[in-house]
């Protein structure tokens, strides 16, 4: 029988800090541009060299949409113009030349995802051809998890059905709100219809783990408005749902100025938001994976999750998690051996690096065995909500600053393993932090994440 967590205001009140999400440790502000394309490569070599047999996961990140969304808060370029996507796949190709070179024997993938930007904003021809570029380098092992993120509204079924022939096997769509006034005011038009239709076609072409991406803090979000899109999007019933707050960085994003500060839902009314989503999707049989992730009982997230066995990468949570991930394109991150390597962000600086036939590597970091253990027990904490912290007292002192957390009921200790309550689950990237070194640092100064709720 699941449980719904009522956090009291005091309690909000108290733990809505500022928290990482911890998709990476040591998070991304550690990063550092001394790791540069050299040392990306040299981290490839080691990866081909001594593990040459291990499969790993290939992320290739395409940037292109035809109109911004003004909530968005990714890298992309927008153009109408397709023929911008043939200069970038040339130059896709000419990385994964210079890292299957480092790569050496090592070439079997147990996950492929695309993501963007929209990765559909490629034509059939181009979608062929950059799959034929993996395939021609790689080997895809029979069972991977190739997953596409899609914008419903520019993508066929057409598409959908090459896609599925290629061997994609799991749909990621972005919804967000399906309310017209909400829509308008973020410029994306998306009639739930549309997307109903879409999902109804690509479970008959045989894709499986559908999922819907839906934000909560957009304009205009009211308890009623946001009731029925979650009424909606429980009919179409996807096999996965991800819940995101709504981060508004107009300074960092200034696209989002066209969204006025007084439309967003703020406070406890935008956690309000979150609450009522986590309580429709629970009541409607879904269960809760991570803090904002949910996936019906008998998808394979769910039963990973119940045998504590699920694992989580830049692309989300996953069952397949291959220990390393090699990422292409601009801003990919990579994670190999322990290092975490970012691409330039700008397309002019991607392009000029491969042009001159190194990396296109911004900034990284090489992991100490400290940061790996740190990193072992976070992942655990937000994937499982669970955790052994081993008998040799490693976190002795961390153990005894989850008893705070213990008494606030939001996680039960036994001996050295902890499990998260399910209040303590809405509370997740605070316990975990308690595990992040870098946030205690003397002198240092603390970058600026989310809220946590
Ligand atoms: S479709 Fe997605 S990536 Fe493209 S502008 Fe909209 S929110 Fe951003």
């Amino acid at each position: 029988m699941f449980e719904f967590p009522e956090p009291s205001e005091e309690l909000v009140r108290r733990y809505d800090l500022s928290a990482p999400r911890y998709t990476s440790y040591p998070t991304a502000p550690e990063w550092r541009p001394d790791f540069g394309p050299e040392a990306y490569a040299g981290t490839l070599e080691q990866a081909g060299r001594e593990e040459p047999a291990a499969p790993f996961s290939l992320y290739v990140h395409l940037p292109f949409c035809r109109e911004m969304c003004t909530y968005c808060g990714c890298n992309v370029v927008v153009t109408r113009d397709s023929s911008k996507a043939d200069e970038y796949l040339d130059h896709l190709l000419l990385e994964m030349d210079l890292a299957s070179a480092k790569l050496g024997e090592r070439r079997r993938l147990a996950q492929i995802h695309w993501g963007g930007g929209t990765p559909t904003f490629l034509t059939p021809v181009q979608i062929e051809r950059l799959w034929k570029a993996i395939t021609d380098r790689f080997s895809v092992e029979p069972g991977a998890e190739v997953a596409i993120e899609i914008d419903p509204v520019v993508t066929t079924v057409e598409q959908l059905a090459l896609l599925r022939r290629l061997g994609f096997n799991r749909l990621s769509m972005g919804v967000q709100d399906f309310d017209p006034k909400v829509q308008q005011a973020v410029n994306r038009i998306q009639r739930a219809q549309d997307t109903a239709t879409l999902v109804d076609q690509a479970r008959g072409l045989g894709f499986s783990g559908v999922n819907f991406d839906l934000i909560y803090g957009l304009p205009f979000q009211t308890k009623e408005s946001w009731g029925r899109t979650l009424e909606r999007v429980l009919e179409i019933r996807p096999d996965r749902l991800a819940v995101y707050s709504f981060a508004y960085v107009p300074d960092m994003k200034p696209h989002q100025r066209k969204i006025d500060r007084a439309w967003l839902p703020m406070g406890m009314p935008k956690l309000g938001l979150f609450l009522q989503a986590y309580r429709s999707f629970l009541g409607a049989g879904y269960q809760a994976i991570g803090m904002d992730h949910f996936a019906l009982p008998d998808d394979e997230l769910s039963r990973a999750q119940r045998r504590r066995a699920l694992g989580r990468n830049f692309q989300g949570y996953t069952v397949t998690a291959a220990k390393d991930s090699i990422a292409f394109g601009i801003t990919g991150i990579s994670d190999v051996m322990g290092a975490f390597a970012q691409n330039a962000h700008l397309l002019k600086a991607y392009y000029a690096a491969i042009h001159a036939g190194r990396f296109g590597t911004e900034r990284g970091i090489e992991t100490s065995a400290d940061d790996r253990r740190r990193r072992q027990v976070i992942t655990q904490l937000m994937c499982n909500f669970w955790v052994d912290l081993g008998s040799d007292a490693y976190f002795a002192k961390e153990l005894e600053r989850l008893r705070a957390f213990e008494k606030d009921g939001l996680l039960v200790i036994d001996g050295t393993q902890v499990e998260l309550t399910p209040l303590g689950r809405l509370f997740v990237r605070n316990v975990a932090s308690t595990f992040d070194a870098y946030l205690s640092k003397e002198g240092k100064d603390r970058p600026t994440f989310s809220r946590t709720v």
